[in-house]
């Protein structure tokens, strides 16, 4: 069949799938430009599939498929627990932002947003900024997360942190009694945008802030700014904290981390913090350390981008919505008590409770 014959060499993705109930995974690419990017809608009972953009130099295309998989999954349990609206999607492009990231790329990207019709809708993930979101705005009315200026909601990531923040403070009032960070020591992992509004947050708080980073130019923005202790690569989950708050990348949580873990509680911004949801939710609960349900507790900023999806955005509504995180992480903790599961799935049988309901008088089930 020559060199241009395409076969499918692993099935093993249309199982996987089906195993983890998503509805389309697209494939995109430019040869021209060297795109290769993957669309991921998991689940749209709730409303159009929604979720940021993420751009990554994914160590194999598999990995990009699994991270796609794994992120929008994520989204559709995120949507429903924050009572949104919207479906679960995540997109991937695969690459080094530093070398390949442009108008071309990002536009060239949006048409390929647009070719579905408003099925999926993006905004900002890792290695993403507005500028980008506004690239993808030429070619397509379904993304958001665009500037002030534009009529956007501007950057995501001081509500996200906010989010965290509130389900932080829920978390350390079940382990201490009180929800006052003043004095607690709390290590943010990843200072970038999420992790350095977090910081902000904290060092108002009187927090005492550790900090880490794989890169030397964001420890130095951050110590620049504000008297915080760094933590060397190595150490960061050995270090005897109150407070651990994943704000880089996700899997952190792992059958390698949480033997050396020496925090009471774990609440950050990254998702898919559990490398096995069932199996590090369990072990975590088994060490005593409280889990705050990356899902939950880092839907602020996808509640942001809600308001301007809906074309009703209002910052202090925002605000307002992004606040109940503190009471659903409560409920959250409480309802794993009674039941006696983790926090991972009490607040999954949340969202997916929400989900089952809707889909009783909508089309397509959701397992
Ligand atoms: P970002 O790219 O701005 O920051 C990530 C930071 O993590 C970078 O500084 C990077 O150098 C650092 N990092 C990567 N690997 C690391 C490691 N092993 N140890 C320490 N630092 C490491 O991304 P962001 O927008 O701040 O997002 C951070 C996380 O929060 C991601 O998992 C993202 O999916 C999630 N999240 C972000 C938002 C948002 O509003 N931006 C919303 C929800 C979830």
């Amino acid at each position: 069949m020559g060199k241009d014959s395409i076969q499918l060499k692993n099935p093993t993705i249309l199982d996987k799938m089906l195993d983890m109930s998503h509805e389309q995974l697209v494939f995109c690419s430019d040869h021209v430009l060297g795109l290769k990017a993957i669309i991921s809608i998991h689940n749209t009972v709730l409303g159009p599939a929604m979720g940021g953009t993420r751009m990554w130099n994914y160590a194999s295309e598999t990995a990009a498929i699994e991270d796609a998989l794994r992120l929008s999954r994520g989204m559709t349990y995120k949507n429903s627990i924050a009572g949104l609206n919207i479906g679960g999607g995540k997109a991937v492009i695969i690459g080094d932002a530093k070398k390949i990231k442009g108008e071309k790329l990002m536009r060239r990207f949006g048409k390929f947003i647009n070719g579905l019709g408003g099925q999926y809708w993006t905004a900002e993930d890792v290695n993403m900024t507005i500028k980008d979101m506004e690239y993808i705005r030429m070619e397509t009315p379904f993304v958001a997360g665009l500037s002030e200026k534009n009529g956007g909601s501007g950057d995501p990531s001081p509500v996200t942190a906010y989010g965290v923040y509130c389900a932080m403070k829920a978390c350390a009032k079940t382990v201490y009694g009180s929800d006052t960070l003043a004095g607690k020591k709390i290590l943010v992992q990843g200072l970038g945008n999420v992790g350095s509004y977090l910081i902000e947050l904290l060092v108002r708080d009187k927090a005492r802030v550790l900090v880490s980073d794989i890169f030397d130019d964001k420890i130095k923005a951050i110590t620049e700014r504000f008297n915080v202790t760094v933590v060397a690569l190595g150490d960061v989950y050995s270090a005897e904290v109150d407070i651990y708050a994943p704000c880089a990348l996700g899997a952190t949580i792992n059958s390698q981390t949480i033997p050396m873990m020496n925090c009471k509680i774990i609440t950050g911004g990254a998702n898919n913090q559990l490398h096995d949801e069932t199996l590090h939710s369990k072990m975590l609960n088994d060490k005593g350390i409280l889990y705050g349900p990356d899902f939950l507790v880092n839907s602020g900023g996808i509640i942001n981008v809600y308001f301007e999806q809906q074309g009703n955005y209002n910052k202090a509504k925002v605000l307002e919505k992004t606040e109940d995180i503190y009471k659903m992480t409560s409920d959250v903790i409480n309802l794993a008590f009674i039941n006696q599961i983790t926090t991972h799935q009490a607040a999954l049988n949340i969202a997916m409770k929400r989900i089952e309901d809707f889909s009783r008088v909508k089309s397509p089930t959701f397992k």
